[in-house]
């Protein structure tokens, strides 16, 4: 019996997909730049299944792709064209929140779960699982923690590697590590749960966390403002951050991000006039209803506009507009991939480097590719700007844009490591970014990579053509 047959005998025959047409959203990623051929879809349903599907799979030499909410930018959830045998492991069904403790702000969640669901699940309690990105409706815990995953509140509470407490994780072998302690403080040895996170389903699979959970926010204020440049958004930070208000959010957008917004998305509204250069979405938030955000946040911007560094204000006055404002963040990766083909970057820069590092790129891309359309939109907060180079308007053809203008990835990339940056700020490796891990990372650090994957997984059975070159 094949091992595929043997895993349906195991998990139940409808949860193994083999028909081509059931495959195929899991045979390409979310860009549709990535397609694989695996030979089933694997759909267990506890811990236990994971680990006895890893097991099977190892006996017959299959290679085993990890895939989440299938979300990531990098290709990595997908297994390479002309790779070796493999089928995708989906932990889909394991998606049941197995705890929640709001007085040990703790919430343990199986890798299936959507992130959005988590978040729910810790208002329901009176907490915030406090992560926010544009994908959270779909994409899922293992995935967030694979990836070790951004978004909009990194500056204020980290990616999801702060978040986490303890893991549980099916190793290449089929041995389950179960380290789903709550606790605060472990200094009992290595802390392995770290080579996972980030790990992008390298090293093993994860299929359930212990999460920290914050405080519920009890005010939050959102504005949308026009700066004139980067240095004044720069200056606004610093304000901002100095007005006694806990910044959560602080987002820089180029106008022509706003305007392909304005353009492709459904229902969103820009709030102010698309006039200036760049604008800023900011948050503050307070965890007591006393604290007068809302007149911090307006003497704040009220200072700011005396100093020229913002040139215009919308504050949103209820949740529904606040939502609006942040549409327009969330949604904007989905109306850049309807106007046309981009060739992307996911670079970050110390925050003070942000408006040298976006001078010397656009001065660079013009230079090379005066056809394209520069955008730029990111965390500024935390020095994560993605900078990306648009095919001419009417352009569709991304494979002809990339044949002409694919070398401005790496040249981007070179301009935030000599600025202090790094070529992968958030989105990870995956397939797309292996040629910048040869160029970027130092000898020792590539060694030390190869000598932890060589130790979990000798025969490189698990997501194989992920992150090492
Ligand atoms: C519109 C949009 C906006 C985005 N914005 C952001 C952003 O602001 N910040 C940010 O960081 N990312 C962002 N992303 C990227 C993406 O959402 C994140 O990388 C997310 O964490 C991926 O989660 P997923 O469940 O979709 O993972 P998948 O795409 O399914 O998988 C990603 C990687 O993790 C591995 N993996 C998945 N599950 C497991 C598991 N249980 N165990 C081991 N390995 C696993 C896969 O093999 C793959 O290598 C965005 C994506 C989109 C489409």
């Amino acid at each position: 019996m094949s091992s595929i047959a043997s895993v349906a005998e195991l998990i139940g025959p409808a949860n193994v997909l083999s028909a081509a047409e059931d495959v195929a959203p899991y045979a390409v990623d979310w860009r549709g730049v990535y397609r694989g051929t695996p030979e089933a879809v694997l759909r267990p349903g506890t811990t236990q299944e994971v680990a006895e599907v890893v097991k099977r799979c190892a006996a017959d030499n299959l290679s085993i792709v990890p895939a989440g909410g299938r979300t990531g930018l990098c290709g990595g959830a997908v297994p390479p064209a002309n790779g070796p045998r493999s089928v995708v492991l989906s932990l889909e069904r394991l998606n049941r929140i197995r705890d929640i403790d709001p007085r040990d702000f703790s919430l343990v969640a199986e890798a299936g779960c959507v992130v959005q669901n988590v978040q729910q699940a810790a208002a329901e309690v009176g907490r915030l699982f406090p992560i926010q990105w544009g994908a959270q409706g779909t994409a899922q815990i293992g995935g967030m923690l694979s990836t070790n995953a951004g978004g909009i509140r990194t500056l204020r509470w980290g990616n999801a590697r702060e978040l986490v407490l303890g893991l549980e994780v099916v190793l290449p072998d089929g041995r389950i590590l179960d380290d789903l302690r709550r606790v605060r403080k472990d200094n009992s040895g290595y802390a392995l749960r770290h080579l996972f996170i980030g790990g992008e389903g390298t090293l093993g699979v994860i299929t359930a966390a212990a999460l920290r959970l914050q405080p519920a926010l009890k005010r939050v204020e959102t504005a949308f403002v026009a700066v004139p440049s980067p240095d004044a958004a720069l200056s606004l930070f610093s304000r901002v951050m100095e007005s006694g208000a806990e910044v959560i959010g602080f987002e820089l957008c180029a106008r022509f991000c706003m305007e392909t917004a304005a353009k492709h998305g459904v229902g969103l509204r820009i709030p102010l006039p698309l006039e200036s250069p760049w604008f800023v979405m900011l948050e503050l938030a307070a965890a007591h209803e006393s604290i007068p955000l809302r007149t911090i946040l307006e003497d704040t911007l009220g200072e700011a506009m005396a100093a020229d560094e913002v040139t215009d204000a919308a504050i949103a006055e209820s949740e529904a507009q606040r939502q609006a404002i942040w549409k327009i963040r969330e949604d904007y990766p989905e109306c850049s991939r309807i106007d046309g083909p981009a060739i992307g970057t996911d670079t970050s820069v110390p925050v003070s480097a942000v408006p040298e590092f976006l001078r010397i790129a656009q001065r660079e891309m013009t230079a090379r590719w005066p056809e394209g359309r520069m955008s730029a939109i990111g965390h500024a907060g935390d020095g994560n700007i993605h900078v990306s180079l648009h095919a001419p308007a009417g352009m569709m053809d991304r494979a002809a844009w990339v044949a002409r203008a694919g070398e401005m990835e790496p040249m981007v990339n070179a301009i935030a490591v000599s600025l202090g940056g790094s070529f992968s700020a958030e989105h990870g490796i995956g397939q797309s970014k292996r040629h910048a891990m040869a160029t970027h990372k130092s000898q020792v650090a590539m060694d030390l990579m190869r000598t932890i994957k060589d130790a979990l997984d000798p025969a490189h059975r698990m997501n194989p053509g992920k992150v090492l070159p």
